[in-house]
């Protein structure tokens, strides 16, 4: 029988990159496909305190085995920020653009430019709670380049490539980015069970 694992997720494209991955011996949900219609807090101040607060609440209201993620960008010259608070570093209402903008303005005269996103995952099985991390090192560029992606992927420059992840594209970024190698570890251990 298929094993059965939720991801605390209705991101799609999350959902797709998983499933290409996963073996088809394990069935992946959303939190749609268990009715699961709440915005779980995000209330944590670390990546993995998030991705566990999300993990926790499904396996404690619906008894399933459940994986979360939770992701940031660590600037360097900015001592880790924005980090935890990537999605609303320029205010609540999430916008990219002045996420970037505000990003852009922070390093105006710095010349140390390195940065990383970093990806936490925290997967319970039978109420047993493991953890997973992919970081992909970089660094920010001068100006925005590029339209694929999202989020700050126009001004990210990863180690050993010249173009932004905007400008690389998803079949490159999908290869090497944060979540896809915190994303292969959680499958390599789901896999050895
Ligand atoms: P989440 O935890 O995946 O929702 O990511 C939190 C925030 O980090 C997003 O709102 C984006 O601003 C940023 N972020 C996460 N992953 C990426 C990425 O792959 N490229 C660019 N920005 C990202």
């Amino acid at each position: 029988m298929k094993r059965k694992l939720v991801f605390a997720t209705n991101n799609l494209h999350k959902l797709e990159e998983v499933s290409a991955i996963l073996s088809s011996q394990i069935e992946l949900l959303s939190l749609n496909d268990i009715n699961c219609h709440v915005d779980i807090p995000e209330t944590a101040d670390t990546l993995e305190g998030n991705a566990l607060l999300k993990s926790r609440f499904i396996y404690e209201q619906y008894n399933i085995d459940c994986f979360a993620d939770d992701t940031g960008l660590e600037v360097e010259a900015l001592g880790g920020a924005p980090g935890v608070y990537s999605a609303r570093y320029a205010g609540d209402n999430h916008n990219s653009e002045a996420n970037m903008l505000k990003l852009l303005n922070m390093l105006k005269d710095q010349n140390n430019r390195k940065a990383q996103f970093r990806t936490a995952i925290s997967l319970i099985i039978n109420g047993k709670e493991y953890l997973f991390e992919g970081i992909i090192k970089g660094k920010i560029g001068n100006f925005k380049k590029g339209n694929s992606g999202f989020g700050y992927d126009p001004i990210f420059i990863p180690e050993g490539y010249n173009e932004t992840f905007a400008e690389l594209g998803s079949d490159i970024k999908n290869k090497i980015s944060h979540r896809a190698l915190a994303i292969n570890k959680l499958c390599e251990f789901l896999h050895s069970l």
